[in-house]
């Protein structure tokens, strides 16, 4: 079967099965190595008031929170953009 992408979009390798995680947006079920995970801090003070504080010497906690999303999320959100055809997969198994 002919396929798109070297790694059929998958860090899976020659594993066989693999744990699936969902989407923490859309709630699908993904193998795990196709996830995109991404961290943000988040800080629970914003703008002025957090600026504020922080002349004032004072310590905010920022929260990191970790996010797992699916390909067509990640895309959706410009995580992940579209490449062009050719950078998809090495040209020699083309
Ligand atoms: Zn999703």
């Amino acid at each position: 079967m002919p396929f798109k992408r070297k790694s059929r979009g998958r860090a899976k390798g020659s594993k066989g099965k693999e744990p699936t995680v969902q989407c923490d947006n859309c709630g699908a079920y993904v193998p795990r190595s196709k996830i995109q995970r991404v961290t943000r801090r988040v800080s629970l003070v914003s703008g002025d008031l957090a600026r504020e504080l922080r002349e004032k010497g004072a310590y905010l906690a920022e929260n990191v929170v970790v996010k797992n999303f699916c390909i067509s999320c990640a895309i959706h959100y410009g995580i992940l953009k579209v490449r062009a055809r050719d950078e998809r997969k090495p040209q020699q198994f083309m």
